[in-house]
């Protein structure tokens, strides 16, 4: 037994000795090709270091990739190597680098279309590794198999280098060999060793590229903006300063970092500790800011302006980024102070407008004052009824040429904003009757009627600009009677509340020609007329309703029309409604004529349904009737208090009524109260026979007017009143004794001054200069003196002030100035001199009037007191 299992081992023996020697053998083999891989892994992983150098040292896609397959020739001898790209359209393949391949065949490869032949083509195609052992027999390669072979090359394999973001094919990294062979795995290995290298390197390369690109972009952006970046690094608090700061800065072309004394070196010596000043005082509590400075160019001396905008990160209260960007502005400030040159230069201009429009309106205003004046005093005299015609002509012609040049003036005024709204309280009720008593004749003279309703429930006193709402009610209703032939004109005043607050709304509504609608909106534009035939036949500037247009706005409200031609047409003013408390007592509504019975007789139903709302709140018992027979017969069948008749009836008119009363009652007729729009002529409608009438208004009829007159007849008192425009009364001074100077350098002015104060009894002093009238009233006491303002020697503004500070205000004369000068701030400038009040040129009849009611109070008043 034991000699078999001798045997056996003697047998085996050579066998396992031989099964050892194979162990050995492929140990020492597999050792030596780990030995050889890990040396090749090495030299695999120095060649992507050394790749990556190139890289940052800026070398090209080529030049990188002709490194790369020398050095897997290298690390496998005896092959050449070569990478094909894809080209942009995914269609072809393009040299990338073949250092060692034949040029022939390298020149094929120029352009490959990708397809389903050779191998780098139809790798690319399947994205997979493609093998070819023998190109002279393999059918990939028919297509192209003798160019192949006629270069010397017969066997290939081609790895597809992928994107490692979409894994799509990018380029092809090939092998190729003089004889058939089969690709070793080593020889794969190191070839997908390449293609992995040169997939990093193209990758890498292209974000290099693609960084450097942006970088030149932002470089170019910022030089073409004129704006840089810069980030401050607390740590080491140094700047680092983009190319476009660097080059702002003066420091250099390009981006750098320096330290925060170099940076602020460059900055204007005034600038700098604002500037340190701004972004430090952010520090501590983070966020955005913003600063200006100045830098003084090295190169000419001459100044840029920046502006610096940055942002503070905080960490735990410290600040761990601030980072910003500054812009260069000193376009934009010249671009500023041009435009602030420019604006000064166009107050200036405005300013300059503004002088003129004053001098041009006191040039013009100041003649003017000498024609109204002398006409008025011309028509007052005994004149030969042809040479009065003229005189009329020539005041009703001064009239309406000063109309036109107010008209000019206001929206002068208004285009350069140079006009001022008052806000006054005033009484609402009073401005409608006022424009409608001035306009009453005008509608008298052609037959129309004028008839003014306010609502008497409305507040009747009202903050706003008194003068400023006439002059659009007197543009309404005179518009309306010029182009009104027949029929009436009806103001109407209501208050309405809206969604914004309390409204006025005050229509002024005729029956006249109409508007087309169409040309409705060139109404309201200056200088237009609806046509000009209608000029020719009107008159008129075309100013009057874009002036009253702008007016209604600066009050804050509007003015718009409703019309057809034919229909007549109805403006509508709408203001803001704010009530004001009463500012003197007003009897009228309060008035209580309870039990007293009054009869109106008046053809116009508006007219009748107004004062019977008038009469009706002072307690009247009203009854209204539409004709003098109706009247006749309700006069006959009851007794009356009182008989309120219109003039001109259809049949039987007012006058008739009257006198028929008068003779039925006699003695016992109550007191009649005519109203009229003609009330001038009315001496003469009686023929002869004793006027029968107690009292007689003119139309439209102001309330305050008809209660004055209501109370003094029924207190018994039946002398006729008679309703009308101050007249040059020569008991005046008689009434009301006062000592005047006037002054003016003018004579015509002065003259006309002088014989209207002496129509009323006065007898003026005169002086032409300031020095003049302060001798004057050193040596004589004066109750007023008409100071005019603009005078050569010493102006009435000097003369004012001297006044107020030499003569003892017990002996001070009140003080009237005289100007053409049309703005508020003329005004201002007088009173603000100590002048008591204002009288402007051409003098106003019944404002000289009221000046010398109100200084005379006021001497009665310090003589009482
Ligand atoms: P003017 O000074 O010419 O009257 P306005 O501005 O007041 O200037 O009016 C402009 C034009 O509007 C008038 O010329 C006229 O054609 C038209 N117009 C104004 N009011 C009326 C109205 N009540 N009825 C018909 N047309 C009117």
């Amino acid at each position: 037994m034991a000699w078999r299992v001798a045997e056996w081992l003697y047998a085996l023996a050579p066998l396992a000795f031989a099964f050892i020697l194979w162990r050995t053998w492929q140990k020492l083999t597999l050792c030596e090709r780990q030995k050889r891989e890990v040396e090749r892994s090495s030299q695999v992983l120095e060649e992507e270091h050394h790749v990556l150098e190139l890289i940052a040292r800026g070398a090209t896609l080529k030049e990188v990739l002709e490194a790369l397959t020398l050095a897997v020739e290298n690390i496998v001898p005896g092959v050449a190597c070569s990478v094909l790209l894809v080209d942009r359209q995914r269609e072809c393949l393009i040299q990338g680098a073949a250092p060692h391949l034949p040029r022939g065949f390298w020149k094929m490869c120029e352009q490959l279309p990708i397809g389903d032949y050779g191998c780098c083509p139809s790798a690319a195609l399947h994205n997979e590794t493609m093998i070819s052992e023998d190109m002279g027999t393999d059918p990939k390669w028919a297509p192209i198999r003798d160019q192949v072979l006629s270069y010397g090359l017969r066997s290939c394999w081609s790895v597809p280098i992928r994107d490692s973001d979409t894994n799509q094919v990018i380029a092809t990294f090939a092998m190729y060999r003089p004889v058939p062979a089969k690709p070793t795995p080593e020889h794969l290995r190191v070839v997908r060793a390449g293609a992995q290298l040169a997939g990093n390197a193209i990758e890498r390369l292209r974000s290099f590229q693609q960084m450097r690109e942006y970088a030149a972009r932002f470089s170019l952006a910022e030089r073409a903006a004129e704006f840089g970046i810069w980030e401050w690094d607390p740590k080491t608090g140094l700047f680092d300063l983009s190319d476009g700061t660097a080059v702002m800065a003066g420091l250099g072309t390009e981006g750098l970092r320096v330290t925060g004394e170099q940076l602020y070196a460059t900055v204007h010596p005034d600038d700098q500790e604002p500037a340190r000043v701004a972004r430090e005082a952010v520090f501590q509590k983070g966020g955005g800011y913003e600063h200006e400075f100045r830098r003084v160019s090295a190169r000419d001396d001459s100044i840029r302006w920046y502006r610096n905008r940055g942002t503070v990160e905080l960490k735990d209260g410290e600040p761990v980024k601030v980072i910003g960007a500054i812009m260069d502005i000193t376009e934009h400030k010249r671009m500023q102070s041009n435009l602030e040159r420019a604006k000064s230069a166009a107050e200036e201009a405005a300013r300059a407008k503004g002088d003129f429009l004053a001098n041009m309106s006191h040039e013009i205003r100041t003649p003017m004052n000498a024609v109204v004046g002398m006409t008025t005093l011309l028509e007052d005299l005994d004149l030969p009824g042809e040479a009065l015609d003229y005189v009329r002509t020539i005041r009703t012609s001064s009239d309406a040429l000063l109309g036109v040049i107010n008209d000019i003036l206001d929206f002068s005024k208004i285009e350069s904003g140079k006009l001022d709204l008052e806000r006054v309280p005033f009484c609402l009720s009073q401005s409608l009757e006022e424009a409608g008593e001035l306009l009453g004749p005008k509608a008298a003279e052609k037959g129309l009627d004028l008839v003014v309703d306010a609502d008497p429930t409305m507040g009747d006193w009202v903050y706003g600009d008194p003068t400023r709402l006439r002059q659009i009610l007197v543009n309404l209703v005179g518009n309306a009677v010029k182009f009104t032939g027949h029929g009436e004109i009806v103001v109407k005043a209501r208050e309405v509340s809206t969604r914004e607050g309390a409204e006025m709304l005050i229509q002024v509504r005729d029956t006249g020609i109409g508007i087309p609608v169409e040309k409705q909106d060139r109404l309201f534009q200056s200088f237009s007329q609806v046509d000009s035939s209608t000029t020719r036949r009107f008159g008129g500037t075309g100013l009057g309703l874009a002036i009253s247009k702008r007016l209604a706005e600066l009050m804050g409200g509007r003015l718009t029309v409703e019309s057809q031609p034919g229909a007549g047409s109805t403006f509508t003013l709408a203001l803001p409604f704010e009530p004001a408390p009463a500012m003197e007592h007003a009897p009228i509504a309060e008035t209580d004529w309870s039990g007293k019975r009054v009869l109106v007789v008046d053809d116009n139903a508006a007219n009748r349904q107004i004062l019977s709302v008038y009469l009706s709140n002072w307690r009247f018992s009203v009854e209204t009737v539409p004709t003098a027979a109706a009247a006749l017969s309700r006069i006959r069948a009851a007794s009356w208090d009182l008989l309120i008749l219109d003039w001109h009836m259809p049949e039987m008119d007012g006058v008739e009524l009257a006198l028929a009363v008068k003779s039925e009652l006699g003695a016992g007729a109550p007191p009649m109260v005519m109203l009229s729009s003609g009330a001038a002529s009315l001496g003469s409608a009686f023929g002869g026979q004793p006027n029968p009438l107690a009292a007689y208004l003119t139309k439209p009829v102001r309330r305050q007017h008809l209660h004055r007159v209501l109370a003094h007849l029924l207190s018994g008192n039946r002398a006729p009143v008679r309703s009308g425009a101050p007249s040059l009364d020569a008991g005046f001074a008689s009434r009301m004794p006062l000592r005047i100077l006037v002054a003016d350098d003018n004579i015509v002015n002065q003259k006309v001054a002088q014989r209207l104060l002496e129509r009323w009894g006065y007898r003026p002093d005169l002086a032409q200069d300031g020095v003049e009238v302060l001798d004057a009233v050193r040596h004589r006491s004066y109750d007023l003196v008409l100071l005019d303002v603009q005078m050569p020697v010493m102006d009435g503004i000097e003369a004012a002030e001297r006044i107020r500070r030499e003569v003892p205000a017990a002996h001070r004369p009140y003080l009237a100035a005289l100007t053409a000068g049309a703005f508020k701030r003329d005004r201002d400038r007088c009173i603000e001199a100590g002048m008591d009040t204002f009288l402007s040129k051409p003098l106003d009849i019944g404002e000289l009037r009221a000046v010398l009611e109100k200084c005379y109070a006021q001497k009665a008043a310090m003589v009482a007191g």
